[in-house]
């Protein structure tokens, strides 16, 4: 009966689709190659977390080089687009193909929703945005910069032309910043006060620990502090990060292996007969080939799974870089999938 009455922009949505596929190489959720070695268990389970995450909070301001009054953190990122649209609204705008949850998100909240297709070179198409921002007026504009799922980052001219237009907030999404070769936009925060800046742990290793957070001026993280519940992030997940980020190496590690294997990685796949690989500043590499979803279900023979993602770009598939050892078994199993397509 609940389905009758639940609200019509809900009933119309489909759920985020986070299925689980056995397989052995798992090169699909651009998560990273490797996670911390010992669990921690000093938790006081009986009390509840420390609603503010100040250890957290301020660990991440230091360093950023930011205040810890200028972070609020989510239970992933995921949760800091929640917040976000719940105390703004809408249009909520974005280009695509980029991240699904914007959409998603804003789907949810029935807000208007104005998503801008990326340009033949998958850049953000300046005209079609600065157009967009004059006619819809959106209250957020979501850039997901290195975007996913096409690996690059984003015209850095045509992000600061969308900061002097746009009389919403930007939020630059760098949730792959740590793979990048580009330097990251927080210090032009100072410049553009609707500049906000999102990123996550969750790519870095930490997936499992839903650390998410978001970086802006003051006065706007107060408000957005209004709409998080108490308590979203759990005490084993801000030990364990903050424990994680003191360390280091894990992080270190991580984001070492995969610029190395994603360049070992990109070299491969551009051997491939029919196979053309986009550059990457993230943790995954964007491929386009002939006969693309044969492709996948081929390797999904072979154990290993990476995204099908020709939905929304064609004959589009997606590689998280994985550790040496997968990589490897990955380029063996396309080489050996491809050959045999081109004897026929
Ligand atoms: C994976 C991803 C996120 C989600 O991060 P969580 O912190 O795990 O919720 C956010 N933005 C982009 C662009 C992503 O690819």
């Amino acid at each position: 009966m609940l389905k009758e009455i639940v609200k019509p922009n809900i009933r119309e949505l489909k759920a985020y689709s986070a299925v689980e596929i056995p397989c052995k190489v798992k090169l699909d959720a651009n998560e990273a190659p490797y996670g911390l070695d010992a669990a921690m268990s000093d938790v006081e389970t009986n009390r509840y977390p420390d609603p503010e995450a100040k250890a957290l909070r301020q660990h991440l301001a230091r360093m950023l080089d930011v205040g810890a009054e200028n972070i609020i953190l989510g239970n992933g990122s995921d949760e800091i687009i929640y917040h976000l649209i719940t105390a703004i609204g809408g249009p909520v705008m974005y280009p695509v193909p980029t991240f699904v949850m914007y959409g998603i998100i804003a789907q949810t909240f029935g807000v208007v929703t104005v998503p801008v297709p990326l340009s033949d070179d998958l850049d953000l198409d300046a005209g079609a945005m600065l157009e967009a921002v004059q006619k819809y007026e959106p209250k957020l504009i979501f850039l997901s910069s290195p975007n996913n799922p096409t690996g690059n980052s984003f015209n850095l001219e045509t992000i600061i032309e969308l900061l002097r237009v746009s009389r919403g907030v930007v939020v630059v999404d760098e949730a792959y910043q740590p793979y990048s070769t580009r330097p990251s936009i927080i210090p032009m925060m100072s410049q553009y006060k609707n500049l906000y800046v999102m990123r996550t742990l969750s790519k870095v290793g930490l997936a499992a620990l839903r650390v998410g957070f978001l970086i802006g001026e003051e006065e706007g993280i107060e408000e957005l502090n209004k709409v998080r519940l108490p308590y979203n992030v759990n005490t084993a997940s801000q030990r364990t990060a903050l424990m994680a980020l003191t360390d280091g190496r894990v992080i270190e590690q991580n984001i070492t292996t995969v610029i190395e294997e994603r360049q070992r990685l990109f070299e491969g796949l551009t051997r491939i007969n029919g196979v053309t690989a986009y550059p990457s500043d993230a943790n995954f590499i964007l491929i386009k080939t002939d006969n693309a979803k044969t492709l996948h279900a081929r390797l999904l023979q072979n154990g290993i799974l990476i995204k099908d993602m020709t939905s929304v770009l064609y004959g589009c598939l997606r590689i998280t870089v994985g550790r040496p050892e997968e990589n490897t078994e990955l380029l063996k199993a396309l080489e050996e999938v491809r050959g045999q397509n081109n004897e026929r």
